[in-house]
């Protein structure tokens, strides 16, 4: 990473920790990929049930990699043909990993979700919940969070999915209502009642969509 980029990514970095601690979760920095995964495994004890909803960061910087070959029961829901289950194993488990669409600096996460098994297990279930988060995601405002999460998001993740939305044809959002919208739930973190379930990891890299 270049190191004008670096020097600005940590100083964003610094306020959005700062804007995390403030609504009750936890901030850290990794100026790498691979420091992000170290943090990740400190905080996830050995023998810890580990599940994580649809999240390209997580892959990214090797943890689901690190986790299968691991002392971990981690819950890998592509494995098993009952979805159902996968779902409500998730819910119940040590550790649910995800990225998300786009978050402020001031520490307000924004997720959206078709099915939403990523956005409920978030909300609610999992004991902790760590994000990873390349700091291509982090935006001046709830407005542009927003923006970010419908417009460049959703129009790569509709793509990715080969869904028929209009976003998936024009790149941008048309607010639209088909039935493959993957809008169906929108999810603002803005604080955790608990406090040490949410942790952010935030990466000096572009990470996901
Ligand atoms: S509302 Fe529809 S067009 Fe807009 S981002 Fe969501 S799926 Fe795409």
């Amino acid at each position: 990473m270049d190191a004008n980029i670096t020097k600005r990514n940590e100083l964003l970095a610094q306020k959005t920790i700062e804007g995390l601690k403030s609504r009750n979760m936890e901030g850290y920095y990794a100026s790498s990929k691979e420091k992000a995964l170290k943090i990740a495994l400190e905080l996830i004890p050995e023998g810890s049930s580990v599940s994580m909803g649809g999240a390209m960061s997580v892959h990214e910087i090797g943890l689901s990699e690190a986790l299968k070959e691991g002392d971990y029961n981690f819950i890998d829901r592509d494995a098993y043909e009952d979805k159902r289950q996968a779902m409500l194993m998730a819910y119940d488990a040590d550790f649910f990993l995800s990225s998300c669409n786009a978050m402020t600096d001031d520490g307000i996460l924004v997720n959206i979700d078709g099915n939403a098994n990523r956005v409920s297990a978030i909300a609610q279930g999992p004991k902790h919940v760590i994000f990873i988060v390349g700091m291509n995601k982090v935006c001046s405002d709830i407005d542009s969070a927003m923006k970010r999460a419908r417009n460049v998001a959703a129009p790569i993740n509709t793509q990715r999915f080969g869904l028929n939305t209009p976003c998936s044809k024009k790149g941008t959002c048309f607010n639209c209502k088909s039935p493959d919208t993957i809008c169906c739930q929108i999810l603002i973190t803005r604080f955790s009642r608990h406090k040490g379930r949410i942790s952010v990891i935030l990466v000096n890299d572009d990470l996901g969509y």
